[in-house]
This record gives C-alpha cells, structure tokens and sequence, in this order.
C-alpha cells in the first residue's frame, strides 16, 4: 500500500504533488548557490517526484524568488512540467523595501496586485500555479481582496488561490466573497506541533474537501536537534517505528506520520539535502497502522490519549 503521489486541486487538472519543495531555506547557506547550483537542485527535486515548488516574495529577505528563477532559466525541464507557487501579504522591515516602517500584513488589492508581478518576474514565468495570502491580515477588507484575486485569475496570471495560516472561519470570510474554491491552507504541522488535529483546521478541510499543506513538517529541524524532552521523546518513538517498518530514516516516519492522516495532507519539505530530500519521499511507501501513528502523538504529547 502507498499514498496518492499527486494531489489534485481543481477540477480542470491543476495538481500538486504529495510532497513539495520549498524553497524558504534556498539561501540559507553559507554563498548563495549559483544559477547551475540551483538547476541542479530543480532537476533533482523534479527527478525525485517534488514538482511543486513552495515560495513566497519575501524568502530570503526578499532574494530566493530571483535566485530560483536564475536557475530556472539553466533548467533544461519544461515550465509546465512543475507547478510554482508563491505567497503575498507580509511586508518585512527590511533594507529591501525601505517604505516598510515595521513588519505588517497588506491584502490591499494594489498590493497583491503589485506583488504577484514581482514574483512572476523573479521567478522568470507568466503565471503561478497557485497564490496564497501568507497571513491573515487584520485589515482585510474581504470584498476588495477577493476582487483582486478574481483579477489576477481571470488575467491568466494565477490558476488557483489558497491562504496560509488562517482559521477556519478567515477562510469562510474570504470564500464567501470569491468566484471559485480556495484550494488549500498552509498551515504548520508536524509531530512535534499537533495543534491542526483539534483547532477545527482539519476538520475545516475535510469538510470542504480540500488538501491542506503543511508547513516545517520536520518542526524546522528541531525534530533532530531540539534538546527538550518533548522531543527526545518524540526522537525515540519515531526510531522505534523506523525500525517496525524498515523506514530506515526519522525524518521518513516523521513525513508518513503527516501522510496517513485522512485530511490529506500535502508536506512541505524544507532540506536542501538531495539524499534528505530522497529519504522523505520513501515516506509515499510508508502507511503506519493506527497504533504507530498513536505511538508517536503519545511520545508527542507525553501522555497516552484519554
Ligand atoms: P522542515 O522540513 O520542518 O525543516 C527543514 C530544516 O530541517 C532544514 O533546515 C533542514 O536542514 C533541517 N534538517 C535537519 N535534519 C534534517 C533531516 N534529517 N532531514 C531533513 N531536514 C533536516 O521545514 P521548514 O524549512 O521549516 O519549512 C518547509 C517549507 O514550508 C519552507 O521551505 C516554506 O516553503 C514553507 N513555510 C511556510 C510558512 C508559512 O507561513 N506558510 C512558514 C514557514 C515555512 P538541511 O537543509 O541541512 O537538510
């Protein structure tokens, strides 16, 4: 048995696949990786099954949309063969846009507007595959927000819109004022953070039947190098279960542990690691049986469920 490899999100065919890229840490490194070094890392993702490439403007203080569209432009693959997404909304105190006072959200329609552009030509295409709102911004005025999204459908420049990080009820403000479905929430998951599986998030995408992505499913990292006993814990239990299935890497259960939940979660991988990234997609291999996948919410939790 193994999971669906591709999620889809609508229904004329837009799809993402079960595990996505993202690019958040692209320029995290010690020298920013050049255009070749990038191409390389697209191949090898796409090679591996991770088609759909997770942005956002301001990655990288603003910079890792540009970086990955100079390795796009070295990327023998084809455009529609992948699947780029990015996301809007927070404005970041940054030496990269000056006008910006302090850190706040902006879901004015002349921003999206404007923001959407600049990542098209970052990131060197025409059109995203999907746009999410990055934060839910307290000024929102629904209506207007909605209209410039509809916009930016309509004009072919995105094919599909979500959110990220909005309860269920953001959400329904929101889809009530739009043409189409939002297809997804990106929402942050993982067996160190449980909060979706009793929030009403969850529950929220099962009920509109769409597929809610996870973001630092790993916890950021601090699934291998927290030092709390939460997760030591949580390091035990995922070994035990490695060892009981054969997934040979913590970071492998860790994913499966996302994947069997029936919501259909779609994760979204933060290493920069070819062989990290390859370990995570044996995870579509894994499906853990109900008392694996309590194992590791009891080690998480620090207590058995009630
Ligand atoms: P994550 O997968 O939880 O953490 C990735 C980090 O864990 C990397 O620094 C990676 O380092 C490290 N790591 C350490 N040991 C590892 C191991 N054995 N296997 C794999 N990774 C290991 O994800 P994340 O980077 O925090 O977030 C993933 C993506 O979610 C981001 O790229 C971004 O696209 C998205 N995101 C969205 C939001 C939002 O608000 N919507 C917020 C945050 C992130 P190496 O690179 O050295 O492997």
């Amino acid at each position: 048995m193994s999971h669906d490899s591709r999620i889809g999100l609508t229904s004329d065919g837009l799809s993402l696949s079960r595990l996505v890229f993202g690019a958040w840490r692209l320029l995290d490194g010690a020298v920013p990786p050049a255009a070749e070094a990038v191409a390389r890392l697209i191949g090898t993702a796409a090679d591996l099954g991770l088609t759909s490439f997770d942005h956002a403007d301001i990655y990288g203080n603003y910079e890792v949309e540009a970086a990955f569209g100079a390795g796009l432009a070295h990327w023998h693959g084809k455009r529609d063969a992948i699947e780029l997404i990015s996301k809007c909304d927070i404005m970041l105190a940054s030496a990269n846009r000056p006008q910006n006072r302090l850190k706040h959200y902006d879901t004015s329609a002349g921003h999206i507007t404007a923001s959407v552009d600049r990542s098209l030509s970052n990131l060197r295409t025409d059109y995203l595959d999907l746009l999410l709102l990055h934060r839910p911004d307290p000024l929102t005025d629904a209506d207007e927000t909605a209209a410039a999204l509809a916009a930016l459908v309509k004009a072919g420049k995105v094919r599909a819109v979500g959110v990220s990080n909005f309860t269920p009820s953001q959400f329904d403000l929101l889809a009530s004022r739009l043409p189409f479905a939002l297809v997804t929430n990106q929402i942050e998951m993982s067996v160190l953070k449980t909060s979706a599986l009793t929030d009403g998030s969850l529950d929220h995408a099962q009920r509109l039947a769409y597929a809610p992505m996870i973001w630092s499913p790993l916890g950021g990292g601090s699934l291998f190098t927290g030092t709390e006993q939460r997760e030591a814990r949580v390091r035990a239990a995922l070994a035990s279960v490695a060892a009981e299935t054969g997934a040979g890497d913590l970071a492998t259960v860790a994913i499966a542990w996302l994947l069997r939940h029936p919501a259909r979660l779609v994760p979204v991988l933060g290493s920069m690691k070819p062989e990290r990234l390859a370990a995570m997609v044996k995870a579509l291999d894994i499906v853990l049986d109900r008392q694996q996948w309590f194992s590791l919410l009891e080690a998480s939790e620090g207590r058995p469920v009630a």
